[in-house]
């Protein structure tokens, strides 16, 4: 037991742990001495009961692999939030946009019901609703300014928007999050960056053409589309702002909830494999 001090190696000595026994005698061989034969390098342990020295083996640990996994994942994850990036500015931008439209167009019913309220039709007037011509100079007076700011905040037109705009949210939160998630080794204020300005990128793709017609001036149209140009902008802003808020609020939260999501699915053996998550914000990875 004690002629082989000369060797630096077995020395701290690790002791055997798990049910063997000895080959020869069966005595338990847990808690033995574990000794490396010095020409062979081979790894054994000595029977304290008969002598007999049992061979152990060393297998090749799997931590190379699980750190190389761990990489292909990370590089994956990076990859596919670009791809996220292209589809949350398209959703944002498209979902602005049919919200605004929609929004913008039912205004019209609010603003044409002040205006007949204000001047009644006579009793053979034919109205086809908003699809009439529009009275451009009483859109332009006072009174048709006050009832296209009334307008923007009726419930016949905020009803289509916010239902739109709730669907585009639903859309846009996972891709928001996948971001927030591939990106959270940032500070968060630049995931929140990142994440608003490619909302940002695609609200103005769509939104900055519908700029340059508003700027085109007010073309001979019925009330639907007169007050659509009119209150397009105002919508297109609010939809905008929504989600921008919305998306600045996932890049925030995403790695809680990436955390609490694979902490949910995966038992404590298993988060070897995404315990990136944890250790990039320098926090354990959870046991329980
Ligand atoms: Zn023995």
């Amino acid at each position: 037991m004690n002629d082989d001090v000369s060797t630096p190696k077995s020395t701290p000595r690790e002791t055997l742990i798990g049910d063997r026994a000895c080959a020869h005698c069966m005595h338990p061989l847990m808690g033995a001495a574990i000794e490396r034969e010095p020409t062979t390098g081979l790894l054994y342990v000595r029977c304290v009961e008969c002598g007999a020295a049992s061979a152990l083996m060393e297998y090749p640990v799997a931590t190379p692999w699980v750190q190389r996994m761990k990489s292909v994942v990370a590089t994956g994850l990076v990859a596919t939030a670009i791809a996220m990036l292209l589809v949350l500015a398209a959703i944002v931008g498209g979902f602005t946009t049919g919200a605004a439209m929609s929004g913008a167009s039912l205004s019209a019913q609010d603003v044409y019901d002040t205006f007949t309220l204000q001047n009644p039709p006579s009793a053979d007037d034919k109205s086809a609703g908003t699809w009439d011509p529009a009275n451009t100079a009483w859109l332009d007076s006072p009174a048709g300014a006050e009832a296209l700011a009334q307008s923007r905040w009726s419930a016949d037109a905020l009803l289509p928007f916010t239902t739109i705009l709730a669907l585009g949210g639903i859309a846009a939160v996972p891709f928001a999050l996948l971001i927030g998630v591939a990106c959270m080794r940032w500070a968060a204020t630049r995931r929140v960056l990142l994440v608003v300005l490619t909302a940002g990128i695609g609200w103005i793709l769509v939104v900055g053409p519908a700029h340059l017609l508003a700027a085109s001036g007010r073309f001979q149209a019925n009330w639907r589309d007169s007050v659509l140009e009119a209150n397009y902008l105002h919508f297109a802003y609010l939809g905008g702002l929504v989600f921008c808020g919305l998306c600045a609020l996932c890049a925030l939260i995403a790695p809680s909830v990436a955390s609490i999501v694979f902490r949910a699915i995966l038992p404590p053996r298993d988060r070897r494999l995404v315990a990136w998550i944890w250790e990039w914000r320098g926090k354990p990875v959870p046991r329980d």
